[in-house]
């Protein structure tokens, strides 16, 4: 019930599990701690909310935890040991520490991005998101280029193509970039227009992938032939939460 998308659905599982309850204190339970507190931590509450606030993961959380026990030697039914300063000192201690693991990874992924986004400078217009996944297209294209120059694939007359990575993520593919970058045959008119590729997420980032697919509901004409296309970007859209 937590990761229901909408406050009907929540409720709906939680009034399940009230009728699911053996007995009668922990019906009262679920309507006291989960029914009249659910806007605190289920899914619905926080669609509206930047990407960080949707991810649904306590890691972070416990792995700060984890980090302050063994640090301070703590042990479950331990007596404390610390003074109030003492408890002070050591959350300053970890917390440099964390952040200094912190630096490192953004550097780390700074300096792969580059070694990339030297090369093909149209990555940089992209929220790093999406740049990981164009990345993988290009790699992808990439090998297959130099091991068997196999890269049949016809695209549409416009040069774009029409594969479940173009459908899904609105995004040029792999067989888009290998047409344009490794054969050359694309026509100078045709070619990829990066720069509206990452406009896309300019406005609502990468919220994009949930309201193209509201709009496509709601137009009963395009519906049926919509369908398919729309469950790749429902699923691409969750798939999304967690990179
Ligand atoms: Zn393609």
């Amino acid at each position: 019930m937590k990761y229901r998308r909408t406050q009907p659905g929540c409720i709906d599982s939680i009034n399940a599990a009230i009728k699911d309850a053996p007995n009668i204190t922990t019906r009262k339970y679920i309507e006291r701690y989960w029914l009249k507190t659910r806007r605190s931590w289920a899914n619905f509450g926080r669609e509206h909310s930047p990407l960080l606030m949707q991810v649904t993961s306590t890691n972070a959380n416990e792995s700060w935890h984890l980090v302050l026990k063994s640090a301070g030697k703590m042990r479950k039914g331990n007596k404390p040991s610390y003074s109030l300063g003492g408890v002070l000192v050591l959350i300053e201690e970890c917390a440099v520490q964390f952040d200094r693991r912190a630096d490192k990874r953004a550097l780390d992924a700074e300096l792969k991005k580059l070694s990339e986004s030297f090369e093909y400078s149209f990555l940089n217009l992209f929220p790093a998101t999406i740049q990981f996944l164009l990345l993988e297209e290009i790699r992808s294209a990439k090998k297959k280029f130099y091991s068997d120059h196999g890269e049949t694939r016809e695209l549409g007359t416009d040069f774009r193509c029409e594969c479940h990575f173009r459908r899904a993520y609105l995004l040029p593919c792999e067989h888009e970039f290998s047409s344009q970058y490794l054969h050359r045959f694309t026509p100078p008119d045709y070619e990829i227009d990066w720069k509206a590729a990452a406009d896309q997420f300019d406005e609502s980032g990468m919220e994009i992938y949930w309201t193209r697919t509201k709009i496509l509901v709601s137009d009963e004409e395009v519906f049926d032939r919509w369908d398919i296309q729309m469950t790749h970007q429902i699923n691409n859209g969750e798939k999304l939460e967690l990179i």
